[in-house]
């Protein structure tokens, strides 16, 4: 299925929910308002319920070999942040388009359109040091909460899920799936490149792989349709580099020579199917 109608299929489905969340809400409008956040398990069983329905919608690039191999560099990188317990998965999408994504609680959906534009185990690094940002620092599951606060005109998600669990859950599935398509804030993805080097220095790479995509990006025509849904829910590649220039040159130079392990890569990630 091509990504954009995988995109826009999504998103159809969390317009008539988002019908249905103002709807329930009538029957929530007197639940006693809290203050607490959804909780880690919620957070994981939304994430678990978005990824099944990305799955649905995308295979998985049948390459036992490649699927370990990302796991194993992904795994090792969200080990070196402050949730290093989360179930955190990896799974590479049998997609042309080039494009990476988290879903809440730990699972890192990656495209062998990307993955196949990448030159060294340092650029998978720090691709997926950003999308580990993105659920370490819960970018989604805040923008979820959100959209799920104003449906539920006040009352709590929290609370909300206690009452009329499943039906909730839902509807907050739902709003993550438009969340996907139609991108974060500017100012979570600018975080999650900052946060993607310093944790890819930590895990002991070359902090130079996820500029290194970036320029990949920015080289490509940005008329290219494999690129349409990364450009549309992202800031353009020279805005990123820019922004991680300003703030983080003195991290990028400062771990620049570690490890790149391009020929790792080379023999992990592109060994089958080609
Ligand atoms: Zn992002």
């Amino acid at each position: 299925m091509r990504w954009l109608f995988f995109f826009a299929v999504l998103f159809s489905a969390s317009a008539a929910a988002q019908f249905n969340l103002n709807k329930l809400l009538d029957t929530a409008r007197n639940v006693v308002k809290a203050t607490s956040d959804i909780s880690e398990p919620d957070e994981i069983q939304i994430g678990n319920d978005l990824a099944a329905r990305i799955l649905g919608a995308a295979r998985l690039v049948p390459d036992e070999g490649m699927q370990r191999y990302v796991n194993l560099v992904g795994r090792w990188v969200a080990a070196q942040t402050e949730r290093p317990d989360l179930p955190w998965q990896f799974g590479v999408l049998d997609a042309p388009e080039v494009n990476a994504f988290a879903v809440p609680g730990g699972t890192v959906f990656i495209t062998r359109g990307l993955l196949e534009r990448m030159k060294s185990e340092a650029e998978l690094a720090g691709v997926l040091a950003h999308e580990i940002s993105h659920v370490v620092r819960k970018h989604h599951l805040k923008a979820i909460q959100k959209g799920a606060q104003t449906a539920l005109a006040g009352t709590a998600v929290s609370q909300a899920l206690k009452t009329s669990r499943p039906e909730v859950r839902d509807k907050l599935v739902n709003l993550g799936a438009e969340t996907y398509s139609r991108g974060l804030d500017k100012s979570d993805e600018f975080e999650a490149d900052r946060l993607g080097v310093v944790i890819a220095a930590r895990a002991g790479y070359d902090t130079y792989g996820l500029p290194a995509v970036l320029q990949t990006l920015q080289a490509m025509n940005a008329q290219d349709s494999a690129l349409a849904m990364m450009f549309k829910t992202h800031p353009a590649p020279g805005e990123r580099l820019t922004a991680l220039a300003e703030k983080m040159q003195p991290t990028l130079d400062a771990y620049a020579s570690q490890p790149q392990l391009a020929e790792r890569f080379a023999a992990q990630a592109k060994a089958a199917g080609r």
